[in-house]
C-alpha cells in the first residue's frame, strides 16, 4: 500500500508534544487532579503520548461523538455525544483533547456540554487546527500545529479507518482516497 506523503514527521510531532506537556504542566502546577478527556477515536495516540509526558496528577477519560450527515445539517447541533465520561468532572480541572479542529463545531459543542457539568476549569487542547475551514470560532488553549486545508491521516487520524497508526501525519491526496 502506498504511504501518504508526510506533512509532519514523527520527530516534529514528538518535539511539539514535549512542549505542549511542559506548557500544561506549568499551567496546572497546582492542580489536585487534571481530567484529560480524549475524543475518540482520533485523539487516542496523541492523548496517550501527551499524558505520559505529564508530571501533574491526572486521569484519563474518553468520549465519542458523531457528526450528523449533510441531510441532517439543519439540526441545531451538528454533533452529538455517543459515549460519555465514566466519572463525574464537577469541581475538577478538565482539559478536552482533540485530534484536529476543522470547522470548530465539535470542540464548540463539547465546550458547551462540559461547561454545563460545572468543572473548576475547562481547557482545550488540539494537535492540529485548520484555520481556513473555520465555521465556528473556538479557542484552543494548547495547540500543536496549524495546517492548511488538506485531509490528514496518521498518528490517530484515519481515512475510512485506514492509515490511523502511521507514526507520522501524512497528507492524503484525493487520488489516494
Ligand atoms: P470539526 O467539528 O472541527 O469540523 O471536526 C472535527 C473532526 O473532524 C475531527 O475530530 C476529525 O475527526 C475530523 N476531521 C477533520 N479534518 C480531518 C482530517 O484532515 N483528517 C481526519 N482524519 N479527520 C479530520
Amino acid at each position: 500500500m502506498d504511504q501518504p506523503p508526510p506533512l509532519l514527521s514523527a520527530e516534529q510531532i514528538s518535539n511539539r508534544v514535549d512542549e505542549l506537556a511542559a506548557e500544561i504542566d506549568e499551567a496546572y502546577a497546582d492542580t489536585e487532579m487534571l481530567v484529560l478527556i480524549g475524543v475518540l477515536k482520533g485523539s487516542f495516540i496523541f492523548l496517550s503520548d501527551l499524558a505520559r509526558r505529564l508530571h501533574v496528577p491526572h486521569r484519563v477519560e474518553f468520549i465519542a461523538v458523531s457528526s450528523y450527515g449533510a441531510k441532517e445539517s439543519e439540526h441545531a447541533d451538528p454533533v452529538r455525544l455517543i459515549m460519555d465520561v465514566r466519572h463525574g468532572i464537577d469541581g475538577h480541572d478538565v482539559l478536552l483533547v482533540e485530534d484536529i479542529v476543522d470547522t470548530g463545531h465539535t470542540l464548540a459543542y463539547l465546550k458547551r456540554l462540559f461547561a454545563a457539568h460545572e468543572p473548576k476549569t475547562l481547557g482545550t487542547c488540539a494537535l492540529l487546527h485548520k484555520p481556513d475551514r473555520t465555521e465556528q470560532e473556538v479557542e484552543v488553549d494548547y495547540l500543536g500545529f496549524t495546517i492548511p486545508d488538506v485531509w490528514v491521516v496518521g498518528y490517530g487520524l484515519d481515512y475510512a479507518e485506514r492509515h490511523r497508526t502511521l507514526p507520522y501525519i501524512g497528507e492524503l491526496p484525493p487520488a489516494m482516497r
